[in-house]
């Protein structure tokens, strides 16, 4: 006789595996800050609005890149660099420390470029609400994501 062993959770995920597609978290991320863009284009002006939009848009697809490094960090990934950095889907790059880095370099680039304290903190946070808003697409897909 033979027993099964039934992983209903993990089946079930892998069975329905929805992963919300490029497009819907764009779609998502631009419905999420449409107040905010409204804003900025009102009170501040069209530039602040369209760059905030265009890094959020930019940055709501990005965390993704960890399916592409799964092919050197990941379970099958190659031994040496998998040992010195394990990069698996919905880990590290979806992750609330990724976002705050992520924010910290555009809003450092625009601290230099623009010497305006206000614009890169505007810029920082288009960084980080862009991967934030692409965990909160993640999370309402079936196979949730870890934050
Ligand atoms: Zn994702």
């Amino acid at each position: 006789m033979k027993f099964h062993v039934i992983r209903y959770k993990p089946y079930l995920c892998e069975l329905i595996y929805i992963d919300m597609r490029q497009e819907g978290h764009i779609g998502l991320a631009l419905l999420l800050i449409a107040p905010i863009t409204t804003l900025l284009i009102y009170f501040g002006n069209l530039a602040i609005g369209l760059v905030f939009t265009g890094i959020v848009v930019w940055f709501s697809t990005f965390p993704d890149v960890d399916i592409k490094l799964q092919k050197w960090t990941g379970k099958n990934g190659i031994p040496i660099v998998r040992n010195i950095i394990t990069i698996t889907h919905r880990g590290i790059t979806h992750s609330v420390w990724f976002a705050i880095g992520c924010g910290l370099i555009v809003g450092s680039i625009s601290l230099v470029v623009t010497s305006n304290i206000y614009i890169s903190g505007i810029i920082f946070t288009s960084g980080f609400l862009g991967v934030t808003l692409h965990s909160v697409g993640d999370i309402v897909t079936p196979c949730r994501s870890r934050l």
